[in-house]
């Protein structure tokens, strides 16, 4: 079973407890269809605007044993509210430099 680590939108954390993302990552569905059931082995936040941290806290979860690095939709689509990230492409293209081409990065989950 793949081992992915996710990271989110701190300031989606208070309104969002990530629960489908663990439901779809447990189940195998939309982001995880191709992977099949994944373990999750971290769920962090970026750490806050302009998203930084999201950078080495994906590294650290790779060096914990994460095979692929995943977006939470907080990031990339914006749930629940409509307002992706304004710097996502900032940390996607940051994240795919620092875990390089071995690392999967899955840019969103539901
Ligand atoms: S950098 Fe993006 S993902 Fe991080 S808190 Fe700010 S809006 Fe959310």
């Amino acid at each position: 079973m793949m081992k992915v680590g996710i990271i989110r939108c701190q300031q989606t954390e208070d309104m969002c407890p990530g629960n489908t993302d663990f439901k779809v990552a447990k189940e195998g569905k939309m982001a995880f269809e191709n992977t099949g059931p994944v373990e999750v082995i971290g769920f962090v936040s970026c750490g806050g605007c302009p998203g930084k941290r999201a950078v080495t806290r994906g590294k650290l979860m790779v060096d914990r044993g994460a095979d692929a690095i995943v977006l939470a939709s907080c990031i990339s689509k914006g749930n629940p509210i409509g307002y992706p990230c304004p710097h996502y492409e900032h940390i996607k293209n940051a994240l795919k430099k620092k875990l390089g081409t071995e690392i999967t990065l899955i840019e969103w989950t539901h």
